[in-house]
């Protein structure tokens, strides 16, 4: 997976400086987004193993599903051209008159994509190994939705790897189908602290679907802060795009409304409630998905 990366090496930006220097903390950003431009973030991470396994077979051939704005969609479509196979997407709902940003992206990548009504994909992104999707995409390897599968978080965890050396107290992720967050508590340290903010609301199933992904009882050390959805999935508030705007004239970081925007504004919000004992080191990831705000209004964000 190395190859698809621009760089090596996960760059962490120091953003201490954009809270009140009393707290005694340090706050990191670690820049997936800036691993790759189109396969940003945690997203190559998830693939990986699928990618791997697909290369292995004689047809090649891969399908997973995702929505007209999906980040994963997107990832994969790029991923898969660059490893000479063949993609198709099942997209939610029927085919728009005007393709998104996102659509048109993985159509130029060379993905075959198929547009089904929502509650045909409902059915479709649920079930594994569905048997006509097999048959009829030529024995694909099927990636669920999201990634969400335990390949997706051992390839989450490899994201951990990149950043042993940072001696962090806290790694923090916004949580969409939980495979990152399971893949970061796969590979931490038992004194680190795993911080994760669910962008969806009323999600509670998380203990469940980390002990499915992990295969393992569920650490204590992982805290999830489910208030922060600002609305929930692929919604915002004022307050969130106040913030993210904020954000980014202090620190120059752009960050994603669905996902990213939510985290920042969440640990934000901690670190003024005293959350973080004095000394603590703290990673946020930018988990990439900027290509998301193309579905935003032109001139809400100053980035
Ligand atoms: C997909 C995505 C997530 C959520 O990851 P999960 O592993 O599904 O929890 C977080 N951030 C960004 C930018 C994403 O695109």
């Amino acid at each position: 997976m190395q190859f698809l990366f621009h760089k090596k090496q996960i760059i962490c930006t120091d953003i201490s400086s954009f809270f009140d220097p009393g707290k005694n903390i340090q706050v990191f950003v670690a820049r997936l987004d800036q691993l790759h431009p189109i396969v940003s973030g945690n997203k190559i991470f998830k693939l990986a193993y699928y990618l791997q396994a697909c290369k292995q077979l004689p047809e090649k051939a891969l399908l997973t599903f995702g929505g007209a704005y999906s980040n994963h969609l997107v990832a994969t479509a790029f991923a898969c051209k660059a490893c000479g196979i063949a993609a198709t997407g099942i997209v939610r709902g029927e085919e728009p008159e005007q393709w998104s940003p996102t659509l048109l992206a993985c159509k130029e990548y060379g993905m075959n994509l198929i547009f089904v009504s929502r509650e045909a994909y409902k059915k479709m992104a649920a079930s594994e190994n569905n048997k006509v999707l097999l048959e009829q995409y030529n024995d694909p390897i099927i990636v669920p939705e999201g990634g969400y599968g335990k390949q997706g978080a051992l390839g989450a965890s490899h994201i951990m790897d990149l950043l042993s050396q940072q001696n962090a107290t806290h790694i923090c992720t916004a949580v969409g189908t939980a495979t990152t967050l399971a893949g970061l508590s796969l590979a931490a340290d038992k004194s680190q602290e795993i911080i994760g903010i669910p962008v969806l609301k009323n999600i509670s199933d998380i203990p469940q679907r980390l002990s499915y992904l992990t295969g393992k009882p569920v650490l204590p050390n992982i805290q999830v802060f489910p208030n922060y959805h600002e609305g929930g999935y692929a919604k915002h508030t004022k307050n969130e795009i106040d913030f993210m705007n904020r954000f980014f004239e202090k620190t120059q970081i752009p960050t994603d409304f669905v996902y990213t925007g939510k985290l920042m504004l969440a640990i934000s919000d901690l670190v003024n409630k005293n959350y973080f004992n004095t000394g603590s080191k703290i990673i946020c990831l930018h988990t990439g998905g900027l290509q998301g705000n193309t579905g935003l209004p032109p001139g809400t964000l100053i980035f």
